[in-house]
């Protein structure tokens, strides 16, 4: 059969048209410059989808410079012509994309790429950027005044993220909704440890250097990545309950530490285990410091990190975290009470697993604390505000919260609920609604006046 010439043209005309309405609802565009967080907008990035990172850091102590190349595996989200990642301060010598030499601007905090061709919708990419320069720890009110991110002690570095310092030593998309497994490949001078999430898997030297080779196998957010150097003493084993244990502490800090961090660890691991759902990652651990000017314990990923802080109480908050945090991540940071409040109800949980005293004594003990006019009651749980996201309401009505739901729905319910809620979202990102929306299915209750008043309205609730 052949086609008469008009016929032809006519299906030439309408392959052309139909080509031209797949090319418009299709053209590749750039990227968002973020994720759209109310409190940090340009945190993350739009358009692709981190995968995998490996992060290769040079770090000299001496001078405090750090050189790197992070190279992003990620998935297109639509046809990108460009597309951001997130860098602080430090400088960008090179960006290669799928191995090709790309343009690039820097815009604040944003470095602007731009492939030599479009980026297709579903396909994966490579992004490797070469980086440098002396990185510098963030300051401010949203971490109780502290420092953090990239700190310098005396023998290394303490590196400790939350909420946005992760862009500070590595270009990524800097927000925990993208989630990502990493390789972590530390080169620091012979003699000092690095300490890094999820399993060693080797150490060489390299000249007057040691490589050493972490892998995080499962899916983190970028503020738990932890590249902690300095000297340390390092234990390794296996908890009671079988899972690999790596516990490092800065020689200075051995004898003044009353508690046994490597015991308190493997302990806690092991019963958080039982009550929130199985331990969601390789390795269990911790990291302890010598850094006063970090008022604050972080839990890295896979191994806590301690400086000024580490009582028992705070280990078992920190290994809370692994599912309440590190597992099931926040999606946006106004969530952060499902991070904090359940890290602190898990406090009191330890305390009354110990016979030491009650969830309802500790809620009741918060509760008459503080008056109706403190303060305290003036922050809206569910929607801190950036600069209070940490404030102590976050933390202690957030568990106060948790302890009204137990009492509300009974401990069946409510320990069926905690481990339901790790396996439902494990690896992954969750919100506020979805964690009543569980609550009222497993509960069979309706509950929305409950968390109405303990999460998104102030002031002190009657009892
Ligand atoms: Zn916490």
């Amino acid at each position: 059969m052949a086609l008469s010439r008009s016929a032809r043209l006519g299906a030439l005309a309408t392959a052309a048209a139909s080509f031209l309405l797949v090319a418009a609802s299709s053209a590749p565009t750039p990227g968002a410059d973020g994720i759209g967080d109310t409190y940090f907008p340009r945190l993350g990035n739009g358009g692709f989808d981190a995968r995998h990172y490996t992060l290769d850091v040079v770090y000299n102590p001496d001078t405090d410079r750090l050189d790197g190349v992070t190279t992003l595996t990620a998935r297109a989200g639509q046809n990108l012509s460009a597309f951001d990642l997130d860098l602080q301060k430090l400088d960008v010598t090179r960006i290669e994309v799928n191995g090709r030499a790309a343009r690039f601007t820097r815009d604040g905090d944003e470095i602007h790429i731009t492939p030599r061709g479009p980026l297709a919708r579903g396909k994966d990419f490579t992004v490797a950027v070469t980086y440098g320069g002396v990185p510098e720890a963030l300051n401010g009110p949203i971490v109780f005044g502290s420092d953090y991110g990239w700190m310098k002690t005396p023998d290394g570095v303490f590196v400790a993220c939350e909420p946005n310092a992760a862009s500070t030593w590595f270009p990524s998309s800097d927000h925990p909704s993208d989630k990502a497994t990493y390789d972590i490949r530390i080169t620091a001078p012979k003699g000092l440890t690095a300490v890094s999430n999820g399993r060693l898997i080797s150490t060489r030297d390299k000249g007057a250097n040691t490589v050493t080779h972490w892998r995080e196998g499962r899916p983190m957010a970028t503020y738990l990545a932890t590249a902690t150097i300095g000297k340390f003493d390092v234990r390794t084993g296996r908890t009671p309950a079988g899972t690999p244990i790596y516990v490092a502490v800065d020689p200075v800090l051995a004898n003044s530490n009353s508690v046994d961090v490597y015991a308190v660890t493997a302990e806690a691991t092991d019963y958080w285990s039982q009550v929130f759902g199985p331990y969601p990652f390789e390795e269990t651990g911790a990291i302890v410091d010598d850094m006063p000017q970090a008022g604050f314990s972080l839990e890295v990923q896979s191994k806590p990190a301690y400086s000024a802080v580490r009582s028992e109480s705070t280990i078992v908050h920190e290994l809370a975290h692994q599912w309440f945090g590190d597992s099931v991540s926040v999606e946006r940071w106004k969530d952060i009470w499902l991070n904090e409040g359940f890290a602190t109800y898990a406090q009191w949980l330890w305390a009354e697993h110990k016979g030491v005293r009650s969830a309802h004594d500790s809620f009741v003990a918060g509760y008459n604390q503080r008056p109706a006019d403190s303060a305290f009651w003036q922050t809206k749980v569910a929607d801190p505000q950036r600069d209070t996201m940490f404030a102590s309401a976050v933390y202690q009505r957030g568990a106060m919260t948790l302890q009204m739901l137990r009492e509300r729905i009974g401990d069946t319910a409510f320990f069926k609920l905690l481990p339901a809620w790790t396996k439902l979202h494990r690896y992954g990102n969750a919100n506020t609604a979805q964690f009543i929306a569980l609550a009222e299915k497993i509960s069979g209750q309706q509950l929305d006046d409950l968390f109405q008043t303990w999460l998104f309205t102030t002031g002190k609730p009657a009892l």
